[in-house]
């Protein structure tokens, strides 16, 4: 059986340096910030080209924390809108209801399975949008946003399942006002544990994002703000500091699969993943096909021993946490690319699979009869 992602795999290589890491870590006597987590937040602002980065705690509390700073700014005010993808993972929408704003569920590109920026649910009300850059792909509209700069709309980017992704000569994540990212053990670059950060170029939202991740202090027993806990361990940042000058090539190797599967598969009922806008580079966190009886496909593909995922089955605003929340609102018209994408969606194991792997799926995947 071919698991989708087995993270054993995935961390094997360069296993002696993780311990080696970790090691160094438990022997420091330094077990909450100090010089891994300064080291590791330096080094991912420079792999972005970011001026800013704080270390936290995971990727739904960096969204979490990016939001609560604007409100300390006075950026946002609770009851302010947020536009936010309809089909994302629940985070995107659970960070912008945790503050008290509004979030806008928009339908998204048939194409590019994410926002559609010249189709934006604005209303006088909207003071953010978050465009996902899901399944690694930037999801990116410079004259679009420097239209919503303009106006004042804060651009945060989901950046948790984008690192190593570009647009233009900018690094996914280095594109907005503020970007989040997350180190769950599944993506690109993944902790041995949870692990998130915050990304920006701005001196006074990344102070306030650090006070509030830390008890709203910035000097130990001064507390400026009513804060949270949301560090990062010196642990994860040890490890992942490990893994940080490999992302170029990890997002090399997952290109080149994702390139060998959109050659080998022929079939004409699989609707391939379009290919990144010119100028732009995905991280192919995902390889993600369609296909109208996706759950037969899935199935046929599991009796032969292939392990699929489904990212996402059911739309933000069809989950039970969601429906009629008070901070939720759906436009009038609907999110139908977003519900017929929940419907027709198939995730391929992209994370560790060999070309051989490739080949046998894409084989399988031209074999399978949908009647
Ligand atoms: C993984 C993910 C998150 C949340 O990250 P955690 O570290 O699991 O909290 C947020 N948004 C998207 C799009 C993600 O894929």
């Amino acid at each position: 059986m071919l698991p989708f992602q087995d993270l054993k795999l995935t961390n094997t290589p360069r296993m002696e340096e993780y311990v080696a890491a970790a090691t160094r870590v438990l022997r420091s006597g330094r077990y909450i910030g100090g010089e891994e987590v300064e080291a590791f937040a330096r080094e991912l602002a420079e792999l972005l080209g970011a001026a800013y980065c704080v270390p936290v705690s995971n990727g739904l509390d960096a969204l979490r924390l990016i939001f609560r700073a604007y409100i300390e700014l006075g950026r946002l005010q609770p009851g302010d809108e947020v536009i936010i993808p309809a089909n994302t993972f629940i985070a995107s929408f659970l960070a912008v209801t945790d503050c008290g704003l509004t979030a806008v569920a928009a339908d998204v590109d048939p194409s590019t399975f994410c926002l559609d920026f010249s189709r934006l649910p604005l209303s006088p009300r909207t003071r953010a949008v978050l465009p996902v850059h899901l399944y690694g792909r930037p999801c990116w509209d410079p004259e679009a946003v420097s239209d919503l700069r303009e106006q004042d709309i804060l651009v945060v980017e989901d950046a948790a399942q984008a690192i190593g992704a570009s647009a233009g000569s900018l690094m996914a994540g280095n594109l907005g006002d503020a970007a989040a990212f997350s180190f769950y053990p599944a993506k690109n670059i993944g902790a041995f544990g949870d692990a998130g950060a915050v990304v920006t170029s701005d001196p006074d939202l990344a102070r306030t994002v650090k006070a509030l991740a830390n008890y709203g202090s910035l000097q130990k027993y001064h507390h400026e703000l009513c804060g949270l806990n949301c560090r990062m361990d010196p642990l994860q940042a040890a490890l992942l500091r490990v893994k940080l000058p490999h992302v170029e090539e990890i997002t090399r190797q997952r290109n080149a699969r994702a390139a060998l599967y959109s050659e080998l598969i022929t079939n004409l009922d699989i609707t391939l993943p379009s290919p990144s806008q010119p100028g732009t580079t995905s991280a192919w966190h995902q390889y993600v096909v369609r296909h109208p009886r996706r759950d037969a496909l899935r199935r046929y593909l599991e009796e032969h021993g292939v392990m699929t995922e489904i990212h996402y089955p059911v739309p933000c605003h069809r989950q039970p946490c969601c429906a009629s929340h008070p901070l939720l609102r759906v436009p009038a018209e609907g999110v139908p690319t977003a519900e017929e994408l929940a419907r027709e969606i198939l995730s391929l194991p992209i994370a560790d699979v060999s070309e051989e792997e490739i080949a046998r799926i894409s084989a399988l995947l031209n074999e399978f009869k949908s009647t």
